[in-house]
């Protein structure tokens, strides 16, 4: 197997300068006692591959404050093994540190082994991370860059532990990233996991990227100086602009819907551009179409209409020059930031030194609080790792609101799920449906862009019993066996007293 390991052995200085450089009011003080804490704690154990156990405790650290996080994930983050790994307890943790790094530390220990073991093990702690991220979304920060520590050692593990670890950050890690906007990490964690998964399609990728980056880079390279010129004859400022290569993993996604024809993808390579502000994001725009012809319907204004996971840009496809097409992604500093780092630029710190507001977007978090409410709901763990895996990680589709709002739903979502996301009420009323400006019945499957309209009838007295047979989310599951069993009870209180 083509196994390339991150060989880095990251020091307690390098992270002590990381943070000192990103955050120069920081307490450094405090860190020293948490690394010297750690390390006491780990004593001489060893990982797997022969290194000291606090390595790894330092790499997980070390990919926080690359994220620029505050320095109390960081330090959880230096602490995170403790409890799980050595005699040293969460109270212990608390005493020292407080009660905010003892939270964090807490919500990524994994519960005990004796009680529950195998499926339901992990399952258990599947929903206990759940509930300690919607109370901290910081404690699934930390445990991403714990897991993106460990894949970049798993060729120690026997192989099956490999596998293990990698399919589930396919399947679970790495949409967790993606739904928060962590861009950066979520390629990462994806390439790292995709030899071991796939490890024949991740060599045939590899090879086949390589024959055309080269190549791609030298035009992009080439395309760059132009482009230069061209902004600097029109006035527009730039803060940068360089090509992309994309990540593996991701490539191979593509390759998949694309009939495997490298051809058909546009940005194998693509040109980013970042700009002072959102102004000088359609001037580039502008600039580039008047340059080079764009190919039709693959234009996207993401600043006027984000993802749903907070993603903003302007992406467009264009002719160049002998035939070739470009894809180019323009942002500012402030959308470029998000793109990389998501939901964890909320917590980074300004050139002040002073933390930042942390005031999460709502919408972007709706998800983790629906999948609490349904995972109270479902009590058998086979079944809630199922659905675990078609709520939030199936690949999601994204349609519109009549008022242009974007919602992001599994595939074959109908408009039944969709009433539900957007307010159970209009669940419970829908009558009809509208996609596209055609009517359409309440089982037919949305696809990404349509615009879908929902139809209500305010003296419908709730949700039909048949919608559970074609309904793909939990939430309008739920929101259907709750109403049907409360019904049941209530025309079985109706019938006893009838009797009485
Ligand atoms: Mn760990």
């Amino acid at each position: 197997m083509l196994v390339c390991n991150v060989q880095f052995m990251p020091t307690f200085d390098e992270l002590k300068q990381l943070i000192a450089q990103n955050n120069p009011g920081a307490d450094l003080t405090m860190l020293e006692l948490a690394y010297d804490f750690a390390a006491k704690a780990h004593g001489g154990q060893k990982r797997l591959d022969g290194s000291d156990y606090i390595e790894h405790s330092l790499a997980t650290a070390l990919t926080l404050a690359q994220m620029r996080l505050d320095l109390t994930t960081i330090m959880a983050g230096l602490l995170h093994d403790i409890p799980e790994d050595t005699n040293i307890t969460i109270e212990e943790i608390e005493k020292n540190f407080g009660p905010e790094i003892a939270r964090l530390v807490r919500g990524i220990t994994k519960l005990g082994k004796l009680k529950y073991r195998g499926l339901e093990r992990y399952a258990e702690n599947l929903r206990k991370m759940f509930v300690a991220m919607a109370e901290d979304v910081r404690v699934i920060l930390i445990k991403l860059a714990d897991r993106l520590h460990n894949l970049s050692t798993l060729s120690s593990l026997p192989p099956v532990k490999q596998q293990r670890i990698a399919r589930e950050t396919l399947e679970i890690y790495a949409p967790i990233a993606n739904r928060l906007g962590i861009g950066e990490l979520k390629g990462k964690l994806e390439d790292l996991a995709f030899r071991y998964v796939y490890p024949e399609e991740y060599a045939w990728v590899v090879k086949l990227a390589k024959t055309r980056l080269e190549e791609q880079l030298a035009h992009v390279n080439a395309m760059i100086k132009e482009l230069q010129q061209l902004f600097q004859e029109n006035g527009l400022d730039i803060v940068s602009i360089h090509g992309r290569a994309k990540h593996y993993y991701s490539l191979y996604r593509k390759l998949l819907r694309k009939d495997m024809d490298i051809a058909k993808v546009y940005d194998l390579v693509a040109l980013r551009i970042i700009v002072k502000d959102v102004a000088a994001c359609y001037h580039a725009l502008g600039l580039i179409h008047a340059r080079y012809k764009p190919l039709p319907g693959r234009i996207k204004d993401y600043i006027a209409q984000p993802k749903p996971n907070g993603y903003r840009s302007l992406h467009t496809t264009v002719f160049c020059d002998q035939g070739r097409i470009v894809e180019f992604q323009i942002r500012d500093i402030e959308m470029h930031e998000h793109a990389e780092y998501g939901i964890a630029a909320h917590w980074r710190f300004k050139e002040n030194g002073q933390p930042t507001e942390i005031q999460l977007p709502p919408d972007q978090l709706k998800w983790i609080k629906e999948l609490l409410d349904w995972q109270k709901d479902i009590k058998d763990n086979a079944q809630y790792l199922q659905a675990l895996k078609i709520d939030i990680f199936q690949n999601r589709i994204f349609v519109f609101t009549p008022k242009g709002d974007v919602i992001d739903l599994p595939e074959n979502a109908t408009p039944i799920d969709f009433a539900y996301h957007i307010h159970s009420d209009i669940g419970d009323k829908c009558s009809g449906a509208r996609v596209n400006e055609k009517l359409a019945t309440l089982d037919s499957k949305l696809s990404s862009g349509d615009l879908v309209e929902i139809i209500i009838d305010k003296n419908r007295a709730g949700p039909s019993a048949d919608w559970l047979e074609f309904v793909k989310t939990n939430v309008a599951k739920s929101h259907i066996k709750n109403y049907v069993k409360r019904k049941r009870g209530g025309l079985l209180k109706f019938f006893n007293r009838q009797l009485e």
